[in-house]
């Protein structure tokens, strides 16, 4: 469950960049747009060329924005986009090189179609990286083609040649370099992976208890306190519930420590395995259990905590040698919290019905009467106890 929701954290953040990223994309589509404008006023264009250039910039931009931004995307196998938008990016600035009168103005095109591939170091490796360069410079290639087909008068065999092979060689130094750079990327975020599932292996330690693998007592704590917080806010009252091992100082000393560990475990599993995605249990300490239930009022904390009583009963666990099958019984306190009160008092009188649930002869769930004086945190005389579900 969590595991889903950090999935999709980041994925949503994995989209927020990109949705960045072709803003910053827009930004060099308008440093092209002044070249073609100031191409146009130098009357080196004609007008529908301007026209057609801004509609085709405006048309590629608002397509990757609407396909990021619906999720599209996604269901790419590479939902970056970045080979897609780099080829995309020269699409416009290739037609208007077709139609600038002046060879020398080609070159100024010709530099900031090298934009896209810096914006391509971004998310390619070297192969894709090269494969965009030499894209972009093939369809150079056959523009100078045609113009020599169409218009032979507007090419420069010297200057246009000697222009080719620049282009090449900046293509490829960019191509190199972005897949490196990009390489190191890549590094980088193996190792913030690497840091942020050690992080996650931490946090499991910190939360978790080593024989039972159920949450701790400092977590539960945490939680006890964050679901009384949430009862202040006005949302539904919860009930805690406390269990303690019968004598299991004798499932220690009669059958070694060994086997009372794997009978721990084996009655938190047991528990854990039968409550509620909302509850939360975990190990308190020593033998005893604790089980938060929310949206949960006494009544129904009571036949829960029975049918765990009852489950917990029903357990055997194979002894070491001759010794018989092992079986253990459990003890439950439950309180409702009472708006007002502390949890620590909410504990307290659950840990009070437990020693009455003791008391009673044991393997039996006893209830918490509510506290006279919720702001409490003294131990004034508690009311009679409620049972509501004895052995
Ligand atoms: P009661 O019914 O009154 O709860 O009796 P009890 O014997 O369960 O209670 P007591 O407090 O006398 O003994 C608890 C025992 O639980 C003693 C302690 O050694 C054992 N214990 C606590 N933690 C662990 C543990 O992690 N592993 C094992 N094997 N035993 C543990
Ligand atoms: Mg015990
Ligand atoms: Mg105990």
């Amino acid at each position: 469950m969590t595991g889903d929701i950090q999935r999709e954290d980041h994925v949503a953040r994995q989209q927020a960049v990109r949705l960045r990223r072709s803003a910053m994309g827009l930004g060099a589509y308008a440093c092209t747009l002044t070249l073609v404008l100031a191409c146009y006023l130098a009357g080196q264009l004609p007008g529908w060329v301007l026209t057609a250039y801004t509609l085709t910039i405006l048309f590629i931009n608002a397509v990757f924005f609407l396909l990021i931004r619906g999720g599209w995307n996604l269901r790419l196998r590479r939902p970056d986009m970045t080979l897609e938008q780099t080829l995309a990016s020269v699409v416009p600035g290739l037609l208007v090189i077709y139609f600038v009168q002046d060879a020398l103005a080609r070159a100024g095109f010709l530099l900031l179609a090298l934009v896209p591939m810096a914006f391509g170091i971004l998310g390619l490796n070297t192969r894709r990286s090269l494969l965009t360069g030499l894209s972009i410079y093939a369809s150079y290639v056959a523009l100078l083609g045609l113009l020599a087909v169409f218009e032979p008068q507007r090419v420069n065999p010297v200057g246009d040649g000697i222009l080719l092979v620049a282009f090449l060689a900046a293509i490829l130094q960019i191509s190199l370099l972005g897949g490196y750079i990009n390489g190191l990327r890549q590094k980088l975020r193996g190792k913030n992976e690497a840091l942020n599932e050690a992080l996650t292996t931490i946090e499991d330690l910190v939360n978790h208890d080593e024989l039972t693998g159920t949450y701790n007592r400092r977590y539960l704590l945490d939680v006890i306190e964050r679901e009384t917080q949430r009862c202040s806010r006005g949302a539904a009252t919860f009930t805690v519930g406390i269990f303690d091992v019968d004598h299991f100082k004798r499932v220690n000393d009669t059958h070694g420590h060994l086997m009372g560990d794997r009978v721990l475990a084996a009655v938190a599993a047991a528990i854990d395995g039968s409550v509620r995605r909302i509850d939360c249990f975990g190990r308190y300490g020593g033998e005893e259990f604790l089980l938060i239930m929310p949206q949960t009022d006494l009544h129904g904390a009571g036949i829960k905590a029975d049918r765990l009583r009852r489950a917990v009963a029903g357990l055997r666990f194979e002894g070491e040698g001759d010794a018989g099958p092992v079986a253990v019984t459990i003890s439950g306190g439950i309180a409702e919290y009472q708006p007002g009160e502390a949890f620590t008092r909410t504990l307290s009188r659950a840990d009070d019905a437990l020693y009455r649930a003791k008391d009673e002869g044991r393997n039996r769930v006893v209830a918490a009467g509510a506290d006279r004086n919720p702001g409490a945190v003294d131990d004034s005389p508690r009311p009679a106890s409620a049972n509501p579900a004895g052995p």
